[in-house]
């Protein structure tokens, strides 16, 4: 029997706030621990808190960029559990009026398009961190984060594929990031999912049991994820068992999902208005002005590097799923790069450095690509060598035609040079002459070759290639 899944997604992305939700510590990242707290976010009695103003304007920019309506009355509630990294015993959240509500995102997978619905966008405030020591045989418990706020992004169970899926995450990353509503720092736990996925016989209605797999922090783990659970309920539906409803947990090292708890329901977390807080009231002003504000989204800016720039569809999708390569493009675009060949290196040489050396930002402004670009278009470096000045502007900013001197990349464009080279090839490769003149083009790229390997890379292969065809009087 064939199988549908269907997949629904709680996102939370913490925001870009520079204090708290409630409290004005800090949000830094990597602070010493236990250093970024106070009695309100540590959860002291007899404290009140009080809403950052900032942590709603962000949640009405993320809903407004994924088509959402935003409420004009909105509160905020307790969810109760007990748990040692949430020092009130409850975290505030938000239960039945959510800051936006019905909305959707456009997503491309398999070579099709298709509309996400997205349930709801909700503030929130993250818990703190447990940190297990083995060798002590203790917990530890770091507050910095207790009190960063977060948005929770919850989708219709409209996504049908590991495939769907990471487009649809990849789309909030890109999109989270252009606002400036998250940074979306996946290994700091800034941008983490949980996947709730159930099985279903092809042509059903009714949607099956599902689970949720939490607190999945990165792209690849998700897709492995829902492999693995997409699997085991097959295999549990088609051996007459039933699936339990329960919370997993992915090991994704192991590349396996355990229960951790069977399924709390809503009633479990007893909500209930926070009292200390008053009600969010949001006018059409402040939306309007937000709305203003907002900038070209992924979408608009692909759109325009196609029209504007001949791109590829694909080269387009790819640098703007990133503000910051589109940005870095867009400069060396300004300053006189072609466009294809900006979008070629970008692709290329510099995404793979990038990654090789787990950096988010290319370290070298957009005048040095150009300038390297223009040493290939001038003939004073190949390509290959162009890789070589790339790789070490990855090392630090430096003057590419500087760097091609010193590491002797300069070609040589010399014709009486060269042409003493070329006669040389000639002489020592009678065999490939003949074939040349055989008309076998094959040959002819031998002959190149060798020329350039006697030079050892520094010939101009172009240079080359016209002496030799000169000199065989072709
Ligand atoms: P909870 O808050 O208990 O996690 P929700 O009803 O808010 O439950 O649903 C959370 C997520 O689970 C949503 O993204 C929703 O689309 C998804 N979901 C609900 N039912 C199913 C199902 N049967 N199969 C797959 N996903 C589902
Ligand atoms: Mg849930
Ligand atoms: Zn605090």
């Amino acid at each position: 029997m064939d199988y549908e899944t269907i997949i629904g997604l709680e996102i939370h992305a913490e925001l870009s706030t520079e204090s708290k939700i409630f409290c004005s510590c800090s949000t830094e990242f990597g602070a010493d621990v236990n250093t970024h707290t106070c009695p309100v976010c540590t959860g002291m009695p007899g404290v009140l808190p009080v809403l950052n103003k900032k942590a709603v304007e962000y949640a009405i920019m993320a809903g407004l960029a994924m088509n959402c309506n935003i409420t004009r009355y909105g509160k905020q509630d307790r969810k109760n559990y007990f748990y040692p990294d949430l020092p009130k015993g409850y975290q505030i959240s938000q239960y039945d009026l959510p800051i936006c509500y019905g909305g959707y995102m456009e997503i491309e997978a398999d070579g099709q398009q298709k509309k996400i619905g997205i349930t709801r966008i909700h503030i929130e405030e993250d818990a703190g961190k447990l940190i297990h020591d083995d060798f002590l045989g203790v917990s530890l418990v770091d507050y910095n984060r207790a009190g960063v706020p977060l948005i929770e992004i919850v989708t219709e169970p409209d996504v049908r594929s590991a495939g769907e899926a990471k487009a649809f995450l990849e789309k909030v990353k890109s999109i989270l990031e252009y606002t400036g509503v998250s940074d979306c720092k996946m290994q700091e736990g800034s941008l983490r999912c949980d996947i709730n996925l159930s099985v279903r016989p092809m042509g059903q209605k009714e949607l099956g049991t599902r689970t949720e797999i939490k607190n999945i922090n990165s792209f690849s783990a998700a897709v492995r994820a829902i492999e693995f659970e997409r699997s085991r309920q097959i295999g549990l539906i088609s051996a007459g068992k039933e699936v339990a409803l329960a919370t997993l947990r992915w090991d994704d090292e192991n590349g396996i999902g355990y229960e951790m708890r069977s399924k709390e329901e809503a009633h479990d977390y007893r909500y209930f208005p926070e009292p200390d807080l008053a009600p969010v009231v949001i006018d059409d002003g402040w939306i309007e002005k937000i709305k203003n504000s907002l900038p070209e989204l992924p979408d608009a800016r692909k759109e325009r590097y196609v029209s504007d720039f001949g791109l590829p569809e694909y080269d387009a999708a790819f640098i703007t799923a990133s503000r910051k390569l589109a940005d870095y493009f867009e400069k060396a675009v300004e300053l006189g790069a072609p466009p294809k060949i900006a979008s070629n290196w970008i692709m290329g040489d510099i995404s793979r450095l990038l990654k090789d050396r787990g950096l988010e930002d290319i370290p070298f402004a957009p005048e040095y690509l150009v300038k390297t670009t223009d040493l290939i278009e001038k003939g004073v470096v190949s390509t290959t060598a162009a890789k070589r000045i790339v790789a070490e502007l990855f090392d630090g900013e430096k003057d590419p035609e500087q760097i091609a001197k010193e590491a002797g990349l300069i070609q040589v464009s010399d014709e009486s040079e060269l042409a003493l080279l070329v006669k040389q090839v000639i002489d020592e490769n009678p065999k490939a002459v003949a074939e040349v003149r055989a008309g076998k083009e094959k040959a002819m790229g031998f002959l190149i070759g060798q020329a350039m390997r006697v030079s050892k890379g520094s010939a101009n292969p172009r240079i080359i290639s016209r002496l030799v065809r000169k000199m065989l009087g072709l």
